[in-house]
């Protein structure tokens, strides 16, 4: 079900995650660094000057052939369904009169955190040296093997051995690592259940940014790589996203591909789940199809990105 053609259009997308300053109410200790919401309130004054900012309604209905966007349309995305979203960004579109585009995952109380966030919280605690040496002890051998493997295959590929780390753990051993980092949890963070209730938006804070113009889209159930993992899952993990959505948005829907992770399959389920769009994390306002949908780093951004055409 997808009535959006796959036309090539120009859009610049910009990507935030975390906004938060150490100490606020989303940082809360957890030593999890963020984008200053100062310097992303910066950015929607220069964003407002030299683009055209738009709404993901504006960019739905160009996608249905019913409008065109405006020259320099920019619209603003938020990945993860964060609380940062709605004490730090939200508050800050509405007083510009601006509205985003959050992609949430399709979480309930009581779910706990995705693997990426379990890691973040791990890493801000243990470091990656000792995050590495805990989760290896808590592994069986081969999967400890696995892990080894996987690191000197992914560490190359990055300029961070973190992300080096990050990768083989979400990638190569997602259901391994399972119960030794909600171990992990336990032991050196808190009570994961609370952390996840407090740390992802709930129904109350999605519905208030819902009334206050912003808007909503899917971004998997478990956060994990799509073109990585079995049909089956990449299946649910679409129809998951889809039945959070419907009570909030009208379709098609948006999507993000958790870290990007993309192939022709995925945006196949999408499709046959309710999505008509979907955005990844490559650079780039010059758009081939509807489901890859390029997007600029609001926290790398090129030196000069508000005054130059980007293509
Ligand atoms: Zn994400």
């Amino acid at each position: 079900m997808t009535p959006y053609a796959p036309v090539p259009f120009r859009l610049t997308v910009l990507m935030y995650h975390y906004l938060r300053d150490l100490g606020d109410d989303c940082e809360a200790g957890s030593g999890i660094g963020g984008w200053p919401p100062s310097a992303f309130e910066a950015h929607l004054e220069r964003a407002c000057r030299a683009y055209h900012p738009v709404s993901w309604a504006d960019v739905q209905a160009h996608l249905a052939g019913q409008a065109a966007l405006p020259p320099r349309a920019l619209l603003i995305t938020f990945d993860d369904g964060l609380l940062d979203h709605y004490l730090n960004a939200f508050p800050r579109l509405q007083a510009a009169g601006l509205s985003g585009l959050f992609f949430a995952l399709a979480r309930r109380p009581g779910d706990g955190l995705t693997h990426p966030h379990r890691l973040h919280f791990l890493l801000a605690r243990l470091g990656l040296d000792g995050l590495r040496a805990a989760l290896l002890a808590r592994l069986a051998p081969h999967d400890a093997a696995r892990l080894l493997a996987a690191e000197a295959h992914y560490r190359p590929l990055w300029s961070d051995p973190v992300d080096g780390f990050k990768t083989a753990v979400q990638r190569e051993l997602a259901a391994a690592v399972s119960q030794p980092l909600a171990g992990l949890l336990a032991e050196y963070v808190g009570d994961e259940r609370s952390l996840a209730d407090r740390y992802y938006l709930n129904a109350e804070q999605v519905a208030a940014m819902r009334a206050g113009g912003m808007h909503f889209g899917g971004h998997s159930q478990t956060h994990p790589w799509l073109d990585f993992v079995s049909a089956a899952q990449a299946a649910a993990e679409a129809a998951a996203s889809a039945a959070w959505l419907r009570p909030v948005e009208r379709g098609p829907f948006a999507f993000a591909y958790p870290y990007g992770g993309c192939d022709e399959r995925t945006a196949a389920h999408l499709a046959a789940a309710g999505f008509g769009a979907a955005f990844t994390t490559n650079a780039g306002a010059q758009h081939a199809s509807p489901y890859h949908i390029g997007r600029y780093d609001g926290e790398a951004l090129p030196a000069g990105f508000f005054e130059v055409p980007h293509g």
